[in-house]
């Protein structure tokens, strides 16, 4: 008799939904479940869902229309339904698929072994969702061994030596298009000491690369968890820099109106802060900057580019970008693709809008066509795989570090990693060098999504 019960997590959408699954994965670990990569084994299941595209939710009910045979097979099964769709749909996502027995919404992940307990002795459905405007992160959840490998065991995952720590959660800026305000609820951001503390248990199991997370990190500290003292995201990564085994710091995702010129400077003194900036612009017209409530215009947006680019020329710039947004005239598009060319990002995560429930822009007319989104979409991505192309052929020659993540994906035997700037290198080097170690790398070829190269021996 199999006495070992296991658990399951499926995680759609950001890297939020990513630490929130993995906590929960240390929540049910700590209850006494196995984490197990097959379904079918399951004694619990948690799908962490994302409701910022229409698609991602799509997929939500199709997993769950799936798992109506596994439920019929073991009455016992939990079936658990986690993140942003949860929190939007509560109570509705339950009767419409009766066989999930937890609706819990992003600030209540850390009841989860709790709700799992209730709805096994209940046998009823528990669905946790109301969202609180006083709402504080746990102050540290205990890392299970599941996350680390043994000391003697050498890193077999990326896993093994970078971790995403979560320093705030929520958003206050109610950009139109946005429903994170609604289903994170307010920002809310965790004491410095606590984030110090937790990532100072990851580098002692050998963990040396860390990604700050939050919906804005660069507005982290205003105010603190309950109010208490200010701080800002600045001060915060100085104080992970003072980590001695954390080798390289990155941050996601930030706001441009909250781009401070302390931070920009960090890029200066920070030896360890990849330079690496994710800044979503989302257009590059002031008309629709405005209607989407984003609180910069595209000059004011440009001008902190340039500051960015004079104080670390060698900054890697992305963004995300939505195409379609009603009233989004050819002019308005026009606007984005000057934008494009004038910042020469070397990555851009670019979207057809769409109506998420709950946000402004619902109610907004002047819907645009999707024949006339996909067009604009397509021209978009072309205009930037060329940019991107030759930003990348701009390395041919540089030598780079990188930090090996394993085995190329293209199955050659070479070895992958990623640049301090966040880009995928593939390189020749012996059998013997070991994922998490940073090497020199000379660049062969720069190719539209990936560099290509050598070990420099
Ligand atoms: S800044 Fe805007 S887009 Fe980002 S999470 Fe907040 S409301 Fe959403």
């Amino acid at each position: 008799m199999n006495t070992v019960r296991k658990s399951y997590i499926e995680t759609f959408g950001c890297q939020m939904n990513e630490r929130d699954s993995e906590i929960m994965g240390q929540l049910l670990n700590n209850a006494d479940y196995s984490p197990t990569n097959d379904i079918q084994q399951a004694d619990i299941i948690v799908i962490n869902t994302c409701s910022i595209r229409e698609k991602a939710e799509q997929k939500v009910y199709s997993l769950l229309g799936r798992l109506r045979k596994l439920k019929e097979k073991n009455p016992a099964l939990i079936i658990s339904v986690a993140g942003c769709v949860a929190q939007q749909e509560g109570e509705r996502l339950q009767a419409r698929m009766p066989l999930v027995d937890i609706v819990l919404g992003p600030q209540h992940i850390y009841r989860l072994p709790e709700l799992v307990s209730k709805a096994t002795l209940k046998g009823m459905p528990q669905i946790a969702v109301d969202l609180s405007p006083s709402f504080e992160i746990p102050r540290y959840v205990p890392p299970s061994p599941l996350m680390f490998r043994q000391k003697d065991e050498r890193p077999v995952s990326p896993d093994h030596f970078k971790k995403f720590v979560t320093i705030m959660q929520g958003c206050n800026n109610f950009c139109t298009y946005c429903v994170v305000p609604y289903t994170r609820g307010r920002e809310t951001s965790r004491d410095p000491d606590d984030i110090i503390t937790e990532i100072m248990a990851l580098a002692e199991h050998g963990v040396k690369e860390i990604t700050l997370l939050g919906q804005n990190v660069n507005s982290y500290g205003k105010p603190l968890n309950n109010g208490r003292q200010h701080t800002s995201f600045s001060k915060l990564l100085r104080k992970v820099a003072a980590i001695d085994s954390i080798k390289r710091i990155r941050f996601t995702t930030s706001h441009p109106k909250d781009l401070s010129h302390d931070l920009i400077e960090c890029f200066a003194e920070i030896e360890k802060l990849c330079p690496h900036f994710h800044l979503p612009v989302q257009s590059g017209s002031n008309h629709i900057l405005k209607r989407m409530n984003r609180g910069y215009t595209a000059e004011e947006y440009l001008a902190k580019v340039d500051t960015l680019h004079n104080v670390r020329p060698d900054i890697v710039l992305t963004t995300d970008i939505i195409v379609g947004f009603p009233g989004e005239t050819d002019k308005d598009f026009q606007a984005t693709m000057d934008l494009l060319k004038t910042v020469r990002y070397h990555g851009v995560f670019s979207f057809k809008y769409s109506d998420r429930p709950q946000a402004k822009a619902v109610a907004f007319s002047e819907k645009i066509a999707d024949e006339v989104k996909s067009e604009r979409l397509s021209c978009l991505q072309d205009s930037q795989n060329k940019i991107s192309l030759q930003r990348n052929r701009e390395y041919e020659g540089s030598i780079q570090l990188v930090m090996i993540e394993g085995l190329s994906k293209n199955g050659d035997g070479q070895w992958s990693g990623r640049t301090m700037g966040n880009i995928i290198v593939n390189f020749e080097g012996p059998s013997t060098l070991s994922i998490g170690q940073e090497v020199a790398v000379i660049i062969k070829e720069g190719l539209l999504h990936s560099l290509r190269g050598a070990l420099v021996l």
